[in-house]
């Protein structure tokens, strides 16, 4: 029998400490079983974000997937296109665009807006409207998260694209995050030279949802295309991962799938061959169906060697700078993820870990090595008094990126000690 591994990857789960002296959000959290399996597994810090990349789900989670994001730069509107089943030409280009929230004076204030279902539904038919097919493919991917497709054609002929198809790399405009207090027209205003279509038909979107007003818009809303970039090209999972696949039974399908509701991780994980099936009632929220995903996990474990869980609400409760939130959501994690998970499949490694801080303080991703658990059948005891940041960072073990820990996870065999890996070996 082989050892079935489950990575959770909390989004956003660890912080920095606090000004106020007060415990983390994850170190404030009743956690008794994170605790439990952290006493009694191995513990430590991951450096995810590679130097040189920015801090966040885009370098995070290919990390964490085995791929170096620095190598396998992983734009989020084509991968967010897979997720959503648009078909992806391999000159077409997929844009990831928020909705954001303008404030009294037409500037952008929150980049990534909260909005009412029936906002939503007016949004997704004005998207529709100004991105018609054929020439645009567009998808809903839940709250204020919208992907638009640029077909290749006349009409996506812009002067950015090179002839040869080896140089495509599109304008890429800043992240949302990066152009709050600028209105959308002026922020916009690069993207006109670089992408004219795009840039006109953004506009003509714009003036709509500028015009809405609600209780979850008071002074309208925007579009702000991010993310742009073409069909992804990640060499398969288990083509990158031989130790995965020599630890499992002759006979053990040599799959992987991933349980995740934001179109990234759900993309990413099809673009690197695994499956990634939609979960009903994973919102990629704070209100996530935690039982959902857990039983979406087990079930695929039964022909799956590896799982990936992916859970977005510790990122959202910190971009919202909500630290009693993201603490909330973490101790109902531990009760109704974390618990059960360890109960049903005690035969399974598991591993516990987040892509990126965020920290409630500023409401920002930061590059700071995160804390990681590794805990079942193989791994050695390197363990720290409970789970969180600073208990993780006094075991001194410290593993230096994302491809490192997946190797170690997958690499640690059930009653073969010499083939685990001893945590407290150097790492390069
Ligand atoms: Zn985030």
């Amino acid at each position: 029998m082989h050892t079935p591994r489950i990575i959770c990857i909390l989004d956003g789960m660890a912080d920095l400490p606090r000004d106020d002296g007060q415990p983390t959000p994850l170190a404030a959290a009743h956690t008794p079983t994170l605790d439990h399996l952290a006493a009694t597994g191995t513990v430590g810090l991951c450096q995810v974000i590679p130097t040189g990349a920015e801090a966040g789900s885009d370098a995070g989670i290919p990390a964490l997937l085995g791929y170096d994001p620095l190598r396998h730069p992983a734009a989020r509107g084509p991968l967010e296109a897979l997720a959503a089943g648009l078909p992806l030409a391999p000159r077409d280009t997929a844009w990831r665009c928020n909705v954001v929230a303008l404030d009294a004076h037409g500037n952008i204030a929150d980049p990534a807006a909260t909005l009412l279902p029936a906002t939503e539904q007016t949004i997704a038919r004005i998207v529709r409207d100004a991105f018609p097919t054929p020439a645009y493919g567009t998808a809903h991917g839940g709250g204020f998260r919208f992907t638009v497709v640029e077909r290749d054609g006349d009409n996506a002929a812009s002067p950015s694209y090179p002839a040869a198809p080896a140089a495509l790399t599109p304008f890429t405009p800043a992240g949302p995050q990066d152009v709050i207090g600028q209105s959308p027209a002026d922020a916009l205003r690069a993207l006109a030279r670089h992408h004219p279509a795009l840039h006109a038909r953004i506009t003509t979107a714009n003036a709509q949802l500028a015009r809405l007003a609600g209780p979850d818009a008071p002074h309208g809303l925007a579009l702000w295309p991010w993310g742009c970039g073409h069909r992804p090209a990640l060499p398969p999972f288990f083509a990158c991962h031989p130790a995965a696949a020599s630890s499992t039974h002759p006979d053990a399908p040599l799959t992987a799938a991933m349980v995740a509701a934001v179109p990234l991780a759900r993309g990413l994980a099809m673009a690197a061959g695994l499956i990634a099936p939609e979960i009903p009632g994973a919102t990629g929220g704070a209100d996530t169906d935690l039982a959902a995903k857990t039983a979406a996990a087990l079930a695929l474990l039964t022909d799956h060697a590896v799982v990936f869980i992916h859970v977005e609400g510790p990122d959202m409760c910190a971009h919202a700078r909500d630290a009693r939130a993201k603490s909330d959501l973490l101790t109902r994690i531990d009760a109704e993820l974390i618990a059960p998970l360890r109960a049903a499949r005690p035969d399974a490694l598991l591993c516990v870990t987040c892509d990126h801080v965020t920290h409630c303080g500023d409401g920002r991703h930061h590059p700071d090595a995160v804390p990681f658990l590794l805990h079942g059948p193989g791994a050695l005891p390197h363990p720290a008094a409970r789970f969180d940041e600073a208990a993780c960072a006094a075991t001194g073990l410290r593993i230096p990126s994302g491809p490192a820990l997946l190797d170690m996870v997958l690499r640690t065999v059930a009653n073969q000690p010499d083939s685990a890996i001893d945590p407290t070996a150097p790492h390069d």
